[in-house]
C-alpha cells in the first residue's frame, strides 16, 4: 500500500520577538508573493495590533470574526476567514481582544495548543500554505503559533544586539520542540531592511550568515520606501509597486521559500 501522501499544507510562523524588525511587512509581502506564484495562502494575524490585518486593507468594521474568537473555541477560523483584494490570500483578522486570551485561557490546560487545534481541519485544504504573523515577545499568543507551525521564518534586521536577539530566540524554538511540538524547523531566517551603505548592516549581515550559515535565505531585503508607504493604503507592497526593489526581493523570498519546502520533501519522500 502507497504510504499516506505528505500533507500539502504548511504552516510557516514568522516570529522575532524584537519590534520592528519586520514581522508583518514580511508576512504581508511573502503571503502576497506566495499567492503570485499559485499557492493558496492564509494569512493569520496573531499580533493585537492589527497591523497585518490593517496593511491587507481590512477595516476594523471588516473584522466581524477574529482570531480572539478562534482561540476562544467560539468560531472556526473558516469564519474568520475574509478574503483580502489579493486572489489567493485570504486572511484571519486580528483585534485588540486577541490581548486578553493570556488572561482567559490562565486556567486551560490546553491553552497552547488552541491555534493548533483550531488549524487542524485545515491539513485537508484548501489552503497550501498559512502563514502566521506574531506579536513582538514571546507570549502565548507567539507560543500558540510556533506549536501550531511547522516550521519558523526568521526576520532579522541587522543592527547592533540582532545577534543575541536570534540567539534567544533559538532557545524558545528549542523549548517549543522540547515541550510542544517536537517536529517545528526553521524555514530560514531573512535579513530585512538591509542597507548596503551602511556598514553596520553589512558587518551584522556576515556574522549572522557564519553563525547560521545556510539557514539563511540568500535573498536580502533590502530598505525600500516604497516598501513602507504601501501599508498606508492597505496595500501589500507587491501591490503598491511591484517593480520597487522591496518588492522583487519578497519575490525572489518566495521562491526560495518553495524551493526550501521541495527539497525538504523530495527528502522526507527519499
Ligand atoms: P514588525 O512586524 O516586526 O514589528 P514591521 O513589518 O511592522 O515590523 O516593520 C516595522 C516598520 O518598518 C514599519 O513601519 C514598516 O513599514 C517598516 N519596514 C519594514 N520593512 C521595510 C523595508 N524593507 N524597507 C523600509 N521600511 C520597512
Ligand atoms: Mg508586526
Amino acid at each position: 500500500m502507497p504510504a499516506r501522501p505528505e500533507p500539502r499544507l504548511r504552516v510557516l510562523v514568522v516570529a522575532n520577538q524584537k519590534g520592528g524588525v519586520g514581522k508583518t511587512t514580511t508576512a504581508i509581502n511573502l503571503g502576497t508573493a506566495l499567492a503570485a506564484v499559485g499557492e493558496r495562502v492564509l494569512l493569520i494575524d496573531s499580533d493585537p495590533q492589527g497591523n497585518a490585518s490593517t496593511g491587507l486593507g481590512v477595516a476594523r468594521a471588516q473584522r466581524k470574526t477574529t482570531l480572539y474568537d478562534v482561540l476562544m473555541g467560539e468560531r472556526t477560523v473558516l469564519e474568520a476567514v475574509v478574503k483580502t483584494s489579493v486572489p489567493g490570500l485570504d486572511l484571519a483578522p486580528s483585534d485588540p481582544d486577541l490581548s486578553g486570551v493570556e488572561m482567559e485561557l490562565v486556567q486551560d490546560a490546553r491553552r497552547s495548543f488552541k491555534l493548533r487545534d483550531a488549524l487542524e481541519p485545515l491539513r485537508d485544504g484548501p489552503y497550501t500554505y498559512v502563514l502566521i504573523d506574531c506579536p513582538p515577545s514571546l507570549n502565548l499568543l507567539t507560543v500558540n503559533a510556533m506549536a501550531a507551525a511547522d516550521a519558523v521564518l526568521v526576520p532579522l534586521q541587522c543592527e547592533f544586539f540582532a545577534l543575541e536577539g536570534l540567539t534567544q530566540l533559538m532557545r524558545t524554538i528549542e523549548l517549543v520542540r522540547a515541550s510542544l511540538n517536537p517536529k517545528l524547523e526553521i524555514q530560514g531566517i531573512v535579513l530585512t531592511m538591509f542597507d548596503r551603505r551602511n556598514s553596520l548592516s553589512e558587518q551584522v549581515g556576515s556574522d549572522v550568515r557564519s553563525h547560521f550559515g545556510e539557514t539563511v535565505y540568500q535573498t536580502v531585503i533590502p530598505r525600500n520606501v516604497r516598501v513602507s508607504e504601501a501599508p498606508s493604503f492597505g496595500k501589500p507592497a507587491l501591490v503598491y509597486d511591484l517593480k520597487c526593489a522591496g518588492s522583487q526581493a519578497y519575490l525572489r523570498l518566495a521562491r526560495e521559500v518553495v524551493l526550501r519546502e521541495r527539497d525538504r520533501r523530495r527528502v522526507a519522500a527519499a
